[in-house]
């Protein structure tokens, strides 16, 4: 399968609909997660179109992982988590619902199981103040 620009990531890349950014780079762009699992579940994209990991230039994850663990680091703090998932799914059979490369980062806490996965849509206000809380854990 070959990448499709008109997925919902894409449109985000290019200011075409909004998103509660909590960091960009000259590769790298970061945001809340609409339908979060866990309080503080965020997104990072690189910049660079692929579909997912499968057909990704080596060169575009070499930049994005290092992104990745800094807002893994980001979202453990801000939210005083346990631990951290992450998780990148690659085609449908996979659980992959938008097709532009992505990494989820989750935080997790002892005991506590995970809401489901694309599940309820987050209030705005709530996806703004936990944005916020990343991007004061950042400039930390
Ligand atoms: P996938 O299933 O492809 O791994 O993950 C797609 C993720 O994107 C899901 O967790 C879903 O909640 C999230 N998502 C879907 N639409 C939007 C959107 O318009 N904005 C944001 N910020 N996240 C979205």
């Amino acid at each position: 399968m070959s990448y499709d620009d008109s997925n919902i990531f894409a449109k985000i890349l290019r200011g075409e609909i909004p998103c509660h950014r909590v960091y960009e780079d000259a590769d790298t762009l970061a945001f809340m997660d609409v339908m979060p699992q866990s309080p503080g579940h965020l997104l990072v994209i690189p910049k660079t179109p692929s579909r997912n990991i499968l057909d990704a230039d080596p060169a575009t994850l070499s930049k994005v992982i290092p992104i990745v663990q800094k807002l893994a680091n980001a979202a453990k703090e801000a939210f005083d988590a346990d631990g951290i998932t992450v998780t990148q799914f690659n085609e449908p059979a996979a659980g992959q619902t938008v097709y532009h490369l992505h990494f989820h980062i989750i935080p997790r806490y002892e005991g506590a199981s995970l809401k489901p996965h694309t599940g309820q849509m987050e209030d705005h206000g709530v996806l703004a103040a936990n944005a916020k809380k990343v991007v004061d854990a950042l400039g930390a």
